[in-house]
């Protein structure tokens, strides 16, 4: 496996030069009958462009020598709402396959809709999507939770913090990329299947960790858990909706209070790239404590873990302290 950080953007010249890099590119494949056509920089290897982070990690494990993999992210910038640049489209356009989870990013959605790239691959089509409300109040949507997911029926898109549903879309993935580059499709699948065996012990480790706990309830900053929450028999109260920008009402954090207090809820989690102000005052309010459990939608120097898997297991770690795992 060949772990990369987030590269920079790769080109920061002209759309005029970039189109002569793509026309010399292509000119010296055509002499060498590279398996990706698309590939403007003539090293033979598939180029992946990544929505965010658990994207990237997929593609990177499933890819791994043969493909090279940017991120539209950059690590540590909240990935909802992301705006895409011009030289990021044209970054797009140059790639040779696209790996985004449509509901997510509705710029990003966007521009890889409008572009020309061969192979488009929606996490979201791997698996299956659900609502998730919240229990105190009813649904994240009435809190006037104002966030726009450019999904119009109000699905959760936080499939990878379930690694049953995220073994599903690595399966997608491997598929897809030994479809896009059929020479390398043995290691494809044989990358596919060591990432689904590391997600197969991952939801292990939380069945096991999480069958015998005090309390069932966890409070979030913004509802990325309902996945996670309903894999492993929890609940979880996020004190804003799906997405983190959006600000929960008075009554809201009312409700929270009084719901920790009925629920036997000792700590309120905060995430390590949004503000952690609204949980801290929360918690304070309540005479709660203040751990960390990370969405994973990006990894930083902050991060408990430097992947995918060890910052889920620092979480499985978090979840088990709050919830008084025996
Ligand atoms: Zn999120």
């Amino acid at each position: 496996m060949n772990v990369r950080l987030p590269r920079r953007p790769r080109r920061l010249i002209s759309t005029t030069a970039v189109a002569a890099t793509t026309v010399l590119g292509l000119t010296a494949l055509s002499a060498c009958s590279s398996s990706s056509a698309a590939d403007g920089k003539n090293d033979g290897k598939l180029d992946v462009v990544a929505s965010f982070y658990p994207m990237q990690y997929l593609a990177e494990r499933i890819g791994g020598d043969h493909v090279d993999v940017t991120n539209l992210t950059e690590p540590g910038q909240e990935p909802h709402d992301l705006e895409v640049s011009a030289q990021q489209r044209g970054q797009i356009e140059e790639s040779d396959v696209a790996l985004y989870l449509k509901g997510l990013q509705p710029a990003v959605d966007d521009a890889i809709s409008q572009s020309g790239i061969g192979t488009k691959v929606d996490a979201a089509s791997l698996t299956s999507l659900e609502k998730h409300g919240s229990e105190v109040g009813g649904h994240a949507e009435e809190h006037d939770h104002d966030h726009d997911h450019g999904d119009e029926n109000g699905s959760d898109p936080h499939i990878w913090l379930d690694p049953v549903k995220y073994a599903e879309v690595a399966e997608g993935v491997g598929k897809a990329l030994q479809k896009a580059d059929p020479d390398h499709a043995a290691d494809y699948k044989k990358n596919t299947a060591a990432v689904v065996k590391d997600l197969d012990a991952l939801n292990t480790a939380f069945e096991d960790g999480l069958k015998d706990t005090d309390s069932k309830v966890f409070i979030t900053t913004h509802a990325a858990f309902g996945y996670l929450a309903e894999r492993y028999g929890l609940t979880e109260e996020a004190i804003s909706g799906l997405d983190p920008e959006s600000e929960p009402s008075a009554a809201r954090v009312k409700d929270l209070q009084k719901m920790a207090k009925a629920d036997g809820v000792t700590t309120v989690f905060y995430e390590t790239l949004v503000s952690d102000k609204t949980a801290k005052t929360l918690a304070g309010d309540a005479h709660l404590k203040t751990d960390v459990l990370d969405p994973i939608e990006g990894i930083t120097g902050k991060s408990k873990g430097d992947d995918y898997i060890q910052v889920m297991k620092s979480n499985l770690a978090a979840l088990q302290k709050a919830l008084g795992a025996k």
